[in-house]
């Protein structure tokens, strides 16, 4: 019973997210920046310049299927009180 190494790796966040455009479907898997958060996303298929929906910090958290680094290691601030549902 001496392993007490290995399990440690907290929470490595994924970097890479699919952006799936609202405008025409195409989807687009890209890598995320660690430190930033991406404001503007252009779609590679339609030119759609994509935006984060109110409340979210960045394209990956509203479009993409997995949020932004800081998001998955963070998480929400927990003020989820008048979130519309839906
Ligand atoms: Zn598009």
């Amino acid at each position: 019973m001496a392993s007490a190494r290995g399990r440690q790796a907290a929470a490595t966040p994924v970097l890479r997210s699919t952006i799936t455009c609202p405008h025409c479907g195409h989807a687009k898997t890209e890598t995320m920046p660690t430190d930033a958060c991406l404001w503007f996303y252009a779609c590679e298929a339609c030119d759609a310049r994509l935006t984060p929906k109110p409340g979210d910090c960045c394209v990956f958290c509203s479009y993409g299927d997995v949020p932004c680094p800081p998001m998955q290691q963070h998480g929400r601030d927990g003020d989820d009180a008048g979130q519309p549902a839906a």
